[in-house]
């Protein structure tokens, strides 16, 4: 069977090997796994997560009685935290999910991305996501990259116009480079291709899948008396996991609209 992350993880590490735009990317650091995502429903091909964002301001949530307008109640206050995953000893900076089979049979037809690399090129509609989730991770501070305008001002948005145009001059870069086609020959066969070929597709992903590990509330040790309300409610000093290390990962294999356990990460390595 043909292990769909880690051949998107091999193609990422080719792709930082060979694109200067992309140096700064330490694939290292960079978890692949699977989450599930049906052909034709609407939802992200994949997603880039930081684990380096850093702290949230502290807050609360609160009730108000619909009558008075008055606080009902509120929560204790809490900072939102970024979760820890290890693998060994090295700390995972980004995790970046491919939602399957929904990624493998990505079409270009009718996007801005038929226009960009031509009609039936659905393999580079693949790699334009690959590289759009390696964009993702910013360089100067490896959290998440802030959008800029084409001014050099910086945007509110995370996708400008001018994102997917340097996502896109990098996929030209990476091909211009002249990658081997058994790293990225993975990407021109869509799920059932690649199960009549492989005999199945797999991922890496998280124990308790399709659940993985997300931001967190962390309650705050010094809890500030303000703002007074009737009630307040409480949040769990403990979150149920806040480290992931390799024994939290197994490997599946993807069906459409079901995934079978194969077994733990290292074991079907
Ligand atoms: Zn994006």
């Amino acid at each position: 069977m043909i292990d769909y992350t880690d051949h998107v993880h091999r193609l990422m590490a080719d792709i930082v090997s060979r694109v200067p735009a992309l140096s700064h990317v330490d694939v290292s650091r960079v978890l692949v796994f699977a989450r599930p995502g049906r052909t034709g429903a609407h939802g992200p091909y994949a997603t880039c997560h930081s684990l380096l964002v850093p702290d949230s301001e502290p807050a609360y949530y609160y009730w108000r009685d619909p009558r008075t307008g008055a606080m009902a109640k509120r929560s204790e206050w809490f900072v939102v935290r970024s979760p820890e995953v290890r693998i060994g000893p090295r700390r995972i900076w980004h995790l970046v999910s491919v939602a399957l089979p929904r990624f493998c049979d990505q079409t270009a037809a009718d996007t801005h991305k038929e226009r960009v690399y031509g009609r039936g090129r659905e393999w580079l509609a693949k790699l334009d996501t690959i590289v759009h989730e390696l964009y993702h991770v910013d360089p100067h501070e490896g959290g998440i990259r802030r959008g800029s305008n084409g001014d050099g001002r910086l945007s509110a948005l995370t996708h400008t116009p001018q994102f997917f145009r340097e996502v896109q001059g990098i996929v030209r870069a990476y091909l211009a480079s002249g990658p081997d086609s058994s790293v990225v020959e993975f990407l021109s066969f869509d799920f059932d291709a690649l199960t009549r070929r492989y005999g199945g597709v797999v991922g890496t992903v998280f124990r308790g899948y399709p659940a993985f590990p997300q931001r967190y509330r962390h309650r705050l040790k010094v809890q500030p008396r303000a703002p007074r309300a009737a009630q307040i409610v409480l949040v769990p000093s403990q979150p149920a996991r806040r480290v992931f290390t390799e024994a939290d990962l197994e490997k599946r294999q993807f069906l459409r609209g079901s995934t079978l356990r194969l077994g733990d990460w290292g074991q079907v390595q």
